[in-house]
């Protein structure tokens, strides 16, 4: 009972618990809404504290799918799969058991990558199921509707979305980060850079010509642009107050570490383009090309960026944050 009400307070529509005893397999799997379409999300695998704790996050996530699927205006929902990593667990053949859990939910889910969950291990579940993004580059699409966000963001702090010349601070310079920072250089930005891997900055550095930066300097830089592609809730209010840029624009979930944050980027006169319009791109490529039923080029990411002015020109109008209005919009087009 305390589930099914935790799955109600959600809004959610199912929760599925996968038990495989012989690969030791425990993952839940929530769908949040099919109302849109089928429900997208990927898969995280983490030890968590409790099964309770995995049944909140699962709930979290897939709800925060269905918010990024509809303000993106696509023809689908939200869900997620976490997998309750422990030692027992015999990988390879788990992740085979999902690929067989998630083929018996008939297409109502489709699936792709999420935090602790490899390449690899998304080839097991595609081997058992045909709903399972395998091929799908998530960081490349990631980066590509950045750029999108970026230009949607510049245009309404400074009328023009002109990328070259512009200054852009990136933080973190994995799958997203790094291949935003070579997106930008093609298009005349001068970079500046933080990793905590001092070895992915030197790398960008030498491609790119970025200047690097401690990552602890790197949010107060003075720039057009900042990009968070690193971690989550690395605005707090205190920080967005001593920002040196004119745009937020980054790949990294949940980056307000509290709604007063995004308050605080209002006032500071930072245009903020919220972070699931932002980094949208692989789920735009990935349902896209389940509904076409064949691989659709990056451009079709593109259209982060009319999405993006969309919200951004609608909390000005309105003298709100854009947290709040992108977050309006999802919930308009989920009711
Ligand atoms: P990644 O793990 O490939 O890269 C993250 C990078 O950030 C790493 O190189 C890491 O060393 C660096 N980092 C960690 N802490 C740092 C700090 N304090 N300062 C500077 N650098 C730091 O991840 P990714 O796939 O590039 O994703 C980046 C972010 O975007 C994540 O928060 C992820 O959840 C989010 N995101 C990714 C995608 C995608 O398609 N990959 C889609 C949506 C959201």
């Amino acid at each position: 009972m305390a589930i099914l009400q935790q799955l109600a307070d959600s809004g959610g529509e199912t929760l599925t618990f996968v038990n495989d005893a012989a690969t030791g397999l425990r993952a839940i799997i929530a769908v949040h809404s099919t109302r849109r379409g089928p429900a997208f999300g990927g898969i995280r695998t983490l030890s968590y504290r409790s099964q309770n704790a995995a049944v909140e996050d699962a709930l979290r996530l897939a709800q925060a799918m269905s918010y990024k699927a509809a303000v993106a205006d696509l023809p689908a929902g939200g869900g997620k799969t976490v997998v309750l990593k422990h030692p027992e667990m015999r990988r390879a053949e788990a992740f085979r058991a999902l690929g067989r859990a998630i083929q018996r939910m008939g297409g109502s889910y489709f699936t792709g990558l999420d935090v602790g969950t490899s390449r690899e291990d998304l080839q097991e579940v595609a081997s058992e199921t045909k709903y399972a993004a395998s091929t799908l580059d998530f960081g490349k699409a990631t980066a590509r509707g950045l750029m999108a966000a970026i230009r949607a963001g510049l245009k309404a702090a400074t009328g023009s979305d002109e990328l070259e010349g512009r200054r852009v601070a990136i933080q973190g310079l994995g799958a997203v980060g790094g291949e935003l920072a070579r997106l930008l250089h093609g298009k005349g930005a001068a970079l500046v850079v933080a990793d905590t891997n001092a070895q992915l900055g030197l790398q960008v550095a030498e491609e790119t010509g970025a200047e690097v930066v401690s990552p602890s300097r790197v949010l107060a830089t003075s720039c057009d642009v900042l990009s968070p592609c690193a971690l989550g809730s690395v605005l707090t209010a205190h920080v967005a107050e001593n920002l040196h840029c004119k745009v937020v624009a980054g790949s990294a979930n949940n980056q307000l570490a509290t709604p007063a944050a995004g308050e605080a980027l209002r006032k500071a006169g930072i245009v903020y383009v919220p972070d699931y319009v932002a980094n949208a791109g692989a789920l735009i490529k990935g349902v896209t090309e389940h509904v076409k039923g064949r691989e659709v080029g990056f451009e079709v990411v593109d259209r982060i960026y009319d999405t993006a002015l969309l919200v951004l020109t609608r909390a000005a109008r309105e003298n709100r944050p854009p947290s709040q209005v992108a977050d309006d919009v999802a919930r308009e087009r989920l009711r």
